[in-house]
């Protein structure tokens, strides 16, 4: 299993990516989980991107591609993976392209989370009181769905001419959206 899980933030692709990490036992390599790590150890890394992160804005490419090409590298050879949050831009995509070449490897499905925007916003709002993340404040979020839009969905489109794509309906209470990726997941 080698997936990319899309969507906007608060579409479900944690939850889900952890629930798959467990059931079929690969890696859940999220790219915002491994930044907050980061920040919260006050890394060099973590310095860097910790005022992108706190204004809803991306990381440079150049710093999560770093990040990613350390991870996926380390990987035992065969082993599977869910990658959540990443890519996020067309040169992301790009480059995760590459490094896959370089490794001999190829993505087997990229699972669209879709959900409408008043439902993030409200799953989200509900977020910042419970996790107080410090990018959930109403401003930032609709900063981030923004920039979800405007950087990250034309990637739908990348990997649906791909063959890829695989669109799911995010809406759903969290283990609907389960047996339904369990039955890509098996597909
Ligand atoms: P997330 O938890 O995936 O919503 O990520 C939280 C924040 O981390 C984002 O708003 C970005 O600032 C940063 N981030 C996470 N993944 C990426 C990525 N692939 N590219 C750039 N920035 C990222």
């Amino acid at each position: 299993m080698r997936w990319v899980l899309l969507g906007p933030p608060g579409s479900g692709k944690g939850t889900q990516a952890r629930k798959l990490a467990e059931t079929y036992h690969v890696a859940h390599l999220s790219t915002g989980d491994i930044l907050r790590r980061e920040v919260a150890e006050d890394t060099p890394l973590g310095q860097q991107a910790r005022s992108y992160m706190d204004s809803g804005e991306l990381v440079p490419d150049v710093l999560i591609l770093d990040m990613i090409r350390k991870r996926l590298s380390n990987l035992r050879n065969g082993s599977g993976y869910v990658l959540d949050g990443f890519p996020r831009t067309q040169a992301q995509a790009e480059a995760l392209d590459s490094m896959l070449g370089e490794l001999g490897q190829t993505l087997d499905r990229v699972v669209l989370f879709e959900v409408g925007h008043g439902e993030i916003s409200k799953r989200l709002a509900g977020r910042a009181v419970e996790e107080t993340r410090s990018d959930d404040s109403d401003t930032i979020v609709a900063h981030r769905i923004d920039v979800y839009r405007r950087q990250t969905e034309p990637l739908v489109d990348y990997y649906r001419r791909k063959g890829l794509l695989a669109r799911l309906n995010g809406e759903r209470p969290i283990d609907t959206v389960f047996s339904e990726i369990q039955q890509l997941a098996t597909a």
